[in-house]
């Protein structure tokens, strides 16, 4: 799920929200509205997926979700007055919208988050950089790049979208001679280094440990949280450095710097060296090719970006050290960090093998662009023509089709009593686990069921399975460009039109509840299939291309269960997304299938051999797995406009959100184990749609399906509908039920249903009988003559309403 901002009023706007002047009534947020439309859980959600939010936006969010207590403006500008990295000019709420644009590149990062000295701390001569020493270093660090490029352009076949080569040390440029592929990072992001791996000479607080100088990490809300979020060496630290043991002789060939993440400052490192040790106590450092001298590497001009450098020649060790020489002024030595280090044999077996990262199923574990993607789609719906159809649900912004993979013994149809399921990936178009995950699932059932596999086989035959890997292609295009290790964590998420897709959807949580409140629902309105709200259906409504294909997919095929794949935690998140307090930033806000929902939930974070992993540590700030790794999407922090809210409350679907991983674009070294880790959780999760009761509610007389009939389950303020044929599908965990099946011109009728922990779905059928009042509409309607008794009996009957 996302980064989760909220996007617009959802209760009508508040406070100083309305000084931005965005345009209300939309169903969506526009990025540029995000800073300011701040709205209910701003502070909360920078956990997960966060984006790359200026200072002032992260002041304001903490202050927001503390109340927003106007009096806290006057210590925020205090504040930034007198902490040099916060940039002042944030009074008036709407100033910093632009900054939050996601940055488009390096140069255009610095231009616009370079720090401004303060007159009150001039500069002084070392350790410091100013805005002018930044932009010279990065106008050099451009003219490297282009240089480079042409020397080293030779044909290649390339595996994965290479990132920029930055191996200038300070200014210097330096061709490396080494002409390998890239290593693939040594897993501080992933994890796969853990906690004890890391030393430093120093840190200022446990939170910002050594242990927290992993790229990408995530902090917590507070100030000196626990979870903080860099390492951080102590500002009298005159030598400091971060040490990653890496347990084995490795090749390491390059280094990758990130700034700090937090509410309360910014800080980076610019500079840098670089050590190796096999005993952790000789030392020696990398070395240019032209001067002999150590290297300095130059680092960082904002806390989010990460910037790669290439050491001139790669070093087996098995201790790095990197060296901070100089760091933003004013702050410290602080920098999240990923090690790109290759394997070196160990013929003698000196050292425990790595434990192995890989799978016995052979599929393309590759990261696929667009048209790899189309290409792979083609070839397994080529492998497996008679289980497979490749169709578009529309376009994004850019062009690119939405291309969706349905499988199933009868392709293209729905069959009777055979319900629909769906996964949906890459909303977020920076969370590229899920798409290829979803594109390894497609081929794992293709051969799978060519080999005869029974699991799969029933599978197929007794559900149709629709996979969409890219709802945001374009997000996805740009993450891929940058590629896994340097995308960062935020590029890429939203739209080409800079949309969020996961709050963009109509908020029908809102008129539900304001209904319910007012003691309408359901008898005067429905608990289930709310429609679209006037507003978001209006041609100017802020609404993508994308979400609407989306919205038009969900009408049109009966789907009875999905997931929504993400990236960036690793949790199950089940509806609703919103919490029900207006402008509450989290808050359990449970459905009234929350027994199913947390099933459904349990059931995938309990198949994810990652969650499972009982040594796991916290991906970023929170520990979920003390709550079994599933939460309350409301009680984790609101989201607004959600899909899964939206699924539930529009159609007939009930959809989850699974975080798959820490890392929101691992290395594509990392597929094979991440595919392992989720294998048995796609198939288990989907064959969860057998569990409750289903069946085919019929006209008495006809034997006819009747469409929209609703089924309604005693105490479970939420029904159900039936498809066009008339069947149905009612997720329940295991129970007795009371189900009355009703529908237009018939008399309802109700039955017990028992679920069971066998395997269903329990058999529910109804056939309903047709009221006369229908039946003397359908007579008259078709011109008939009306029999003498049923005459006489109108007669009565329209007597009576005189
Ligand atoms: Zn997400």
């Amino acid at each position: 799920m996302g980064v989760h901002h909220p996007p617009l009023y959802p209760h009508g706007s508040k406070g100083w929200e309305r000084h931005v002047g965005v345009p209300e009534a939309t169903g969506g947020v526009r990025l540029r509205q995000e800073g300011a439309g701040g709205s209910r859980a701003q502070g909360r959600k920078r956990g997960t997926h966060r984006q790359t939010a200026g200072p002032t936006d992260r002041l304001r969010r903490a202050l927001a979700s503390r109340g927003r207590d106007l009096a806290m403006w006057a210590l925020l500008l205090a504040l930034a007055a007198c902490t040099p990295a916060v940039r002042l000019g944030l009074g008036a709420p709407g100033t910093s919208v632009l900054e939050l644009e996601p940055p488009a590149t390096t140069e255009a990062r610095v231009s616009t988050t370079a720090p401004q000295s303060t007159p009150t701390q001039p500069p002084s001569a070392e350790r410091r950089t100013t805005e002018q020493h930044v932009r010279i270093r990065v106008i050099k660090k451009k003219k490297v790049i282009i240089k480079k490029r042409k020397k080293i352009a030779r044909p290649k076949i390339m595996v994965t979208a290479r990132p920029l080569l930055t191996t200038s040390p300070m200014g210097t440029s330096e061709i490396p001679k080494w002409q390998e592929p890239d290593c693939p990072p040594l897993g501080l992001e992933s994890l796969r280094v853990s906690d004890s791996q890391f030393e430093a000479s120093s840190s200022q607080s446990f939170g910002l440990g050594p242990h927290r100088g992993r790229l990408n990490i995530q902090s917590g809300l507070e100030d000196g949280d626990l979870y903080d979020g860099a390492w951080c060496a102590e500002q009298q630290d005159a030598e400091p450095w971060l040490q990653v043991d890496a347990r084995h002789p490795t090749r390491f060939s390059g280094v990758i710097t990130q700034g700090r993440n937090s509410i309360w400052r910014y800080d980076w490192v610019t500079s840098f060296k670089v050590q190796f040790s096999n005993d952790s106590q000789t030392w020696w450092g990398s070395r240019n090719h032209s001067s002999g001298a150590e290297a300095v590497f130059p680092a960082n001009s904002d806390p989010e970006t990460p910037v790669l450098n290439l050491l001139p020649e790669p070093q087996v060790a098995r201790f790095i050290r990197l060296l901070p020489q100089t760091w933003l002024e004013g702050g410290a030595a602080c920098l999240r960090a990923e090690v790109l280090a290759c394997p070196v044999s160990d013929p003698n077996g000196l050292f425990p093998a790595a434990p192995a990262l890989g799978s016995s199923d052979p599929l393309d574990f590759r990261h696929h662009n667009y048209k790899a993607m189309r290409k792979l789609m083609k070839q397994v719906s080529e492998q497996c023509p008679n289980i497979t159809r490749v169709y578009s649900i529309g376009k994004s912004h850019q062009g690119l089709k939405l291309y969706v993979m349905e499988m199933s013994d009868q392709p293209g149809e729905h069959e009777l009593g055979e319900p629909e399921v769906r996964y949906v990936a890459g909303m977020h178009g920076n969370e590229a686990l899920g798409r290829e995950l979803l594109l390894l699932f497609m081929q794992f059932l293709c051969l799978e069921f060519l080999r005869g596999d029974p699991r799969v086989t029933r599978l197929l035959t007794e559900t149709r399975i629709h996979l969409l890997p890219s709802m945001n292609p374009d997000g996805y295009e740009t993450a891929f460009r940058r590629g896994s290790e340097l995308v960062g964590w935020a590029e890429g998420r939203w739209t080409q039109q800079g949309i969020d897709l996961n709050h963009n959807f109509a908020d029908l949580n809102t008129p539900l509840w304001e209904a319910e409140d007012d003691g309408l629902v359901p008898d005067t309105v429905p608990n289930h299939h709310l429609p679209l709200p006037t507003y978001y259906t209006l041609p100017n409504a802020t609404v993508a291309p994308e979400t609407r294909a989306v919205i038009e997919w969900m009408k049109r095929i009966p789907f009875v269960l999905s997931a929504n794949l993400h990236g960036g935690e690793l949790v199950v998140s089940y509806p609703f997304d919103m919490t029900r307090t207006p402008w509450a930033a989290r808050e359990l806000t449970p459905t009234p299938d929350d027994a199913v929902f947390r099933w459904l939930s349990t059931v995938y974070a309990g198949t994810n051999r990652a969650m499972q992993d009982s040594d796991r540590r916290p991906c970023h700030n929170q520990d979920f797995s003390l709550h079994g790794n599933v939460i309350n999407g409301a009680d984790w922090h609101t989201v607004p406009g959600s899909m899964n809210d939206f699924s539930y409350l529009h159609t007939n679907c009930f959809e989850v959100t699974v975080e798959l991983s820490c890392d929101k674009f691992p290395h594509e070294n990392e597929l094979p184990q991440e595919w392992e880790n989720n294998k048995d959780a796609l198939l288990t999760y989907l064959e969860q749609v057998r569990m409750g009761i289903a069946g085919v509610v019929r006209d008495k007389d006809t034997e006819l399906g009747i469409a929209d009939a609703v089924i309604a389950v005693e105490g479970i303020n939420h029904d159900v509908t039936t498809a066009w044929d008339g069947d149905y599908w009612r997720l329940l965990t295991p129970g007795d039920y009371l189900v009355t099946a009703s529908a237009e011109g018939y008399h309802s009728s109700t039955r017990n249903c028992r679920v069971t922990f066998e395997e269903g779905p329990v058999p529910c059928n109804f056939h309903l009988t047709k009221t006369p009042k229908q039946r003397l509409r359908e007579l008259l309607a078709t011109g008939a003559k009306l029999p003498p008794d049923l005459r006489r009996r109108l007669e009565r009957l329209r007597g009576q309403k005189n």
